[in-house]
């Protein structure tokens, strides 16, 4: 078998590269091929609590009006017993299955049966058959880029329903949450447990498999890369961006109009959340081909960590500013809401404008202009694992000259701005930057130790010249 030999052939490697005494030889960036003791720690804690820590976050808010310490409190002091809090939480139901099937049902079809037509009208949307990033292996996958056509489709129908068609409340979504919580969960460990299987027994292309020889790595990591289903299903793709990011903002909407319900108005509050990460969403989409250059693409291997994190941990926390909202529906003073904007639309400009410029540079090769001016870089090569020399750039001016990481600096911004516009009677909303921080920093020392191992005393050049990750002069 094809995955057989290559996981042989991963051994191969492994051992090679021990007795070279390097791991900068041929096709050593992505994934590792190693598992450390930190690293296999981190992963049985986040396989153990990350499911925990999205049930804790969505049970406080039904049962403890979003306050993080008090079931704790109710817990320490004996006052409720864990099986108080089970008991009173909802179970799976069949109107959740049921929507959720049809969620992710009318997604699939919206992304195999619908052939990008945005961008034969919409200018400067790059849509349709799109290539993605060389892979360790030399390959180079074809995507059908048609996200932003399933968001509009999407929203369109869910505004008329709200509008004139009637079909289902626009509170469907917090109405059924806990139910659903459980719908995603059942799909998300599905996905991942599929897709490890596949990578054993029919892997899409064997040669972009990784296997540690650890089980809860591979699961979580993933060992295919690039799983498909068929030419077109690209597991990644998929699942990173719908059916988790689509939902993200009918999520939102939903929060709205609970708010609407039981408070009789919706906050300037929840507006602000709503318009900022609605921007968000749909700066995604609009830049869905850019995507494909992405970490997540170019680089991580798909398993329990995109899989299960795209179908719930995605939509369930990165939404908790609204559902806090629906609780506790704050109206915000002028000069509060106008500083969240503004931090909002600062922070997305600038996490926007450091993409596009890598993105422009990498596209024309460096053959175009960064704030007026040619860019500068440091050339640079690296080895697939054929053996194929291949030659790249990093650019060193524009945002990228101020700092390595500047497009999480923005991300981190807005992300903060989110927070912010909930006010500061609780944590809970909090959790989002905690989060992203945690998340950001993590991924540029990830990012870092592999483009190190890609590049190697290329990388060191780089560094040299922009000393800084996210902020100049601090870190
Ligand atoms: P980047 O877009 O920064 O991509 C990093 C890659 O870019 C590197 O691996 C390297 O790839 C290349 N690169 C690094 N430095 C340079 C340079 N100076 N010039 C040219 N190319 C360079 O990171 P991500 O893919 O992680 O993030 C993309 C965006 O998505 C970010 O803005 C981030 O904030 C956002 N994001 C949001 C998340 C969320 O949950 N909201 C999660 C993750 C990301 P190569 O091997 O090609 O050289």
């Amino acid at each position: 078998m094809a995955a057989r030999q290559e996981k042989k052939l991963s051994e191969e490697r492994k051992h090679q590269n021990m007795q070279n005494g390097t791991k900068a030889s041929q096709g050593q960036w992505g994934r590792a091929w190693e598992v450390d003791w930190f690293s296999l720690a981190s992963i049985l804690f986040l396989l153990t609590f990350a499911p925990l820590i999205v049930y804790y976050f969505i049970m406080s808010c039904a049962q403890y009006q979003c306050s993080l310490t008090a079931p704790l409190l109710d817990l320490l002091t004996g006052n409720k017993h864990l099986s108080d809090i089970w008991n009173r939480t909802p179970t799976l139901t069949y109107r959740a299955a049921g929507i959720y099937s049809l969620w992710v049902t009318f997604q699939v079809v919206l992304y195999m049966s619908f052939p990008d037509f945005c961008h034969k009208f919409l200018p400067g949307y790059v849509g349709g058959v799109q290539e993605g990033a060389v892979t360790p292996a030399g390959v180079v996958n074809k995507y059908q880029i048609n996200g932003l056509q399933a968001w509009i489709i999407t929203h369109v129908l869910w505004f008329a329903n709200a509008s004139f068609l009637h079909l289902f409340s626009p509170t469907i979504i917090f109405d059924n949450w806990i139910p659903l919580l459980w719908c995603a969960n059942i799909l998300g460990y599905a996905v991942s447990t599929f897709a490890m299987i596949k990578g054993y027994f029919f892997p899409t292309n064997a040669k972009d498999c990784k296997f540690t020889g650890n089980f809860f790595y591979d699961y979580m990591m993933g060992i295919e890369f690039n799983p498909r289903i068929g030419k077109w299903f690209d597991f990644k793709l998929f699942f990173n961006g719908r059916p988790g990011i689509v939902a993200w903002t009918l999520i939102n909407l939903s929060f709205a109009a609970k708010q609407q319900e039981l408070h009789g108005e919706v906050t300037n509050s929840m507006i602000l959340v709503n318009v900022l990460q609605g921007i968000y969403v749909l700066d995604f989409f609009w830049n869905e081909a850019w995507y494909l250059k992405t970490i997540d693409i170019c680089h991580d291997h798909f398993g329990w960590y995109l899989g299960w994190g795209d179908c719930v941990w995605l939509p369930y926390l990165y939404t908790l500013q609204g559902l806090y909202l629906v609780y506790h529906p704050v109206q915000l003073c002028t000069a509060h809401a106008l500083g969240v904007l503004v931090l909002g639309l600062l922070g997305y400009y600038i996490f926007r404008a450091t993409n596009h410029q890598k993105d422009l540079f990498r596209r024309t090769n460096g053959n175009c202009r960064i704030w007026g001016r040619r860019p500068e870089y440091i050339e640079c090569s690296y080895t697939s694992v054929d053996g194929t020399r291949y030659h790249s750039k990093l650019m060193t001016s524009g945002f990228w000259g101020w700092a390595r990481h500047f497009n999480y600096t923005g991300d981190l911004m807005g992300s903060l701005a989110y927070c912010l516009a909930c006010g500061f009677e609780h944590l809970l909303p909090y959790f989002y930057i905690t989060y992203m921080a945690i998340l950001l920093i993590h991924r540029c020392l990830r990012d870092e130790h592999r483009c190190s191992s890609k590049y190697g005393k290329d990388w060191k050049r780089y560094t040299a010249a922009v000393p800084y990750r996210l902020l100049p002069g601090v870190f």
